[in-house]
């Protein structure tokens, strides 16, 4: 007999134990300023925000999810993205194995369906116009999924996270 918890997770919660490249899907429920290092305050407006980052040592994809999960929840900071997670909720995990680094290449596909804010995010080690894109909505997310997916020929595999394996939906005041 199996018992299916989908109330826990739609899909897969099982993310690869290998190195790959992955994105998250954060939704930033109200509009925030932050402070993020040496780029300054940045206004963030409301809405989904798709990350593009690789994980490409020990304990791979799920090592590296795991931490942007455990971090967002303690609100800690380390990486730039981590001032976003602490804010927001992180909603999906869109993980492929492999040890070629895609980051840079699928920041450039997600921002056909979004725009790149800010300039340099998260792009401290590369030389591309950053790794977060702006999307304005669930269909927008949708849609980033379907491109990307087809991009890497269905080998990328969708993990949604319930709340409380991420941050609170409210920020703090
Ligand atoms: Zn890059």
């Amino acid at each position: 007999m199996v018992t299916v918890h989908s109330q826990i997770n739609h899909s897969s919660p099982i993310i690869p134990k290998l190195p790959g490249s992955y994105v998250l899907i954060i939704n930033l429920p109200i509009a925030r300023e932050l402070l993020i290092g040496r780029l300054g305050s940045i206004d963030f407006p409301q809405g989904y925000y798709a990350y593009a980052g690789s994980a490409l040592g020990s304990g791979g994809l799920n090592a590296r999810v795991c931490r942007h999960l455990r971090l967002a929840s303690k609100k800690r900071i380390h990486w730039h993205i981590d001032h976003l997670t602490s804010v927001g909720c992180i909603e999906e995990a869109w993980c492929m194995a492999g040890s070629q680094r895609w980051e840079c290449t699928w920041a450039d596909i997600l921002s056909q369906n979004g725009r790149r804010l800010p300039p340099r995010f998260g792009a401290s080690d590369c030389r591309c116009p950053g790794h977060l894109i702006l999307l304005d909505s669930a269909d927008e997310v949708e849609n980033t999924w379907l491109a990307l997916r087809s991009e890497c020929k269905d080998n990328l595999q969708r993990t949604r996270f319930g709340q409380s394996s991420s941050s609170p939906k409210q920020p703090l005041a």
